[in-house]
């Protein structure tokens, strides 16, 4: 079975990957509507978050697990960011990743 970006950003996987500071600010961003999900595929998520700056962000489920790319300085270096927080929360609530 491939795995699926909504199996893969449950809230504890998120508290797993992210630093406690972007985690909390993440959740902030998320609740003050600054993600907007633009296209989902089961296997994959982009989003713009409105940070002050605008950064686009992307999930995809792999065989290795929950891969992301966001692009603030830290999110391309590899980091799980405030933004991938945001985007990984906003694909969680919305729940299945359905077409
Ligand atoms: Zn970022």
């Amino acid at each position: 079975m491939k795995p699926l970006v909504a199996d893969l950003v449950d809230g504890a996987a998120i508290l797993r990957q992210a630093d406690p500071a972007d985690y909390d600010r993440g959740r902030a961003l998320v609740d003050m509507g600054a993600v907007l999900i633009e296209s989902v595929t089961p296997a994959r998520v982009s989003a713009t978050v409105e940070d002050g700056q605008r950064q686009r962000v992307e999930l995809r489920a792999t065989q290795r697990g929950l891969e992301w790319w966001c692009s603030c300085p830290p999110g391309r270096g590899g980091a799980f960011c405030l933004h991938v927080v945001a985007t990984a929360f906003a694909t969680w609530r919305r729940g299945s990743a359905s077409p």
